[in-house]
């Protein structure tokens, strides 16, 4: 059906690549390009399928980008590198006339700050070309949005209260380790907390609002309110949201690291001096801490991220809880990636098979909030990525 350029070689990559194998009449030709090309030839050789070849790109280098688009030409491009590559990716595909699929919105690298409006600026651009872009479709970002855009499609009048839950409740045997990009998360969990309300985002101190929530067959984890990109969308294109808020599980023995590399100065972006050159020590210290792509082996436990609503139907409130529960065992055995990866790599594949099926495929750039979720959370289903609702339920919100 159609031929998908990825890009990045890391966790995430290895279950897109993995779930795009699986599907030879969607995904004719794979070509998988990254950085460094041995990771590439990793992923595709544990996979052992013919239609995956790979190549050597740095995806900073917009030219170089253009002309790996031009020799493969594929009908998509799914960034799965890291958030800094967002724009010259999304460069790249305008000028070559090829869509775009990611799973993180743009973060500047020299600024711990993430949000849309560098992506929603191509909107005309995309749209004069006639390609389609669609930003965040992981799991969050990406399937909390698409529960959402399905409660208020099928169970609700109107969305008054959104709070997206995250519960990682896995053990992974290390000390400390994160279960994504260090850098990209480390950056995430140590900024302001922020959230909505009535027409206004309120800050707050990292992790000052917190409070334990009981997550389905895990049982009560301690959740703490973040900032997270989704909201940033779905308070636009859900206009009726009173609040919306965004909750985290950490465990104390990783917030105390946490406390710790911050203390030290080890989270700064910040060039530093040593030994006669300079480094970025959050850079230095992704160098030193586990690869999250090879956290899958010893991985117990399992994820369980979800939305939890309230709002009106037909002139009553009522409450709704859409979650997914991930076992980090069952997705290393399909995958070799841990279920972080997984709940992030599935979605992506599902998103470009809609592309390529024509189904989520208009001119313009889009978070998933705003494609029809029904064929996706029928994909969902069938993928490995199972969701439960529960209505009229106590939201402990
Ligand atoms: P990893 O760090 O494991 O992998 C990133 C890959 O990108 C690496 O292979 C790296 O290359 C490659 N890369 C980095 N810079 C470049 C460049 N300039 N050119 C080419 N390749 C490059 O990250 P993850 O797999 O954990 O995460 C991937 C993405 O998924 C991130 O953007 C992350 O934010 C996002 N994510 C989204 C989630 C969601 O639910 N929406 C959840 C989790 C992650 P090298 O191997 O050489 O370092």
């Amino acid at each position: 059906m159609g031929k998908v350029l990825v890009i990045g070689a890391g966790g995430v990559s290895t279950v897109v690549v993995h779930k795009m194998a699986s599907l030879p009449d969607v995904f004719t030709e794979v070509l998988l390009a990254s950085r460094t090309k041995s990771k590439c030839d990793a992923i595709a050789s544990r996979i052992g399928k013919d239609n995956i070849k790979t190549a050597q790109i740095d995806a900073d280098n917009v030219p170089e980008l253009r002309k790996l688009i031009n020799s493969f030409k594929p009908d998509l491009v799914v960034n799965v590198a890291l958030p800094y590559q967002d724009l010259h990716i999304m460069d790249a595909c305008l000028a070559e006339g090829v869509s775009y699929l990611d799973t993180a919105n743009y973060e500047p690298p020299e600024e711990a700050k993430f949000e849309y409006s560098w992506q929603w600026a191509y909107r005309d651009r995309y749209r004069n070309a006639g390609i389609t872009a669609i930003l965040g479709c992981g799991f969050d970002p990406g399937v909390t949005s698409i529960f959402t855009a399905y409660a208020a499609k099928h169970h609700f009048d109107e969305i008054h209260y959104l709070d997206i839950v995250d519960c990682n409740a896995g053990d992974h045997g290390k000390p400390f380790a994160t279960n994504f990009n260090p850098e990209i998360n480390i950056r995430e969990v140590t900024q302001k907390g922020k959230y909505f309300e009535n027409g206004e985002w309120i800050y707050t101190s990292p992790h000052e609002i917190h409070k334990p929530l009981n997550y389905p067959e895990i049982g009560p984890k301690e959740s703490y309110l973040i900032y997270h990109e989704e909201l940033e969308s779905l308070v636009k294109n859900f206009p009726t949201i009173k609040r919306a808020r965004f909750w985290m599980t950490f465990g104390q023995e990783y917030l105390t690291h946490l406390r710790v590399i911050q203390n030290i100065g080890m989270a700064g972006i910040e060039p530093v001096m040593f030994d006669g050159r300079e480094i970025v020590p959050i850079k230095f210290l992704k160098a030193v801490l586990p690869d999250p792509g090879e956290l899958g082996e010893n991985y117990k436990g399992q994820t369980s991220i979800g939305c939890r609503i309230r709002g009106i139907k037909d002139g009553k409130e009522k409450t709704y809880y859409i979650y997914n529960n991930c076992s980090h065992e069952a997705a290393y055995k399909e995958t070799g990636a841990q279920g972080v990866s997984y709940t992030t790599g599935v979605p992506a594949a599902i998103g470009a098979m809609l592309y390529l099926k024509g189904i989520w495929k208009k001119p313009g750039v889009f978070n998933v909030e705003e494609f029809n979720p029904d064929p996706f959370m029928e994909q969902l289903n069938k993928l490995g990525l199972p969701w439960v609702e529960l209505h009229d339920v106590d939201l402990e919100l």
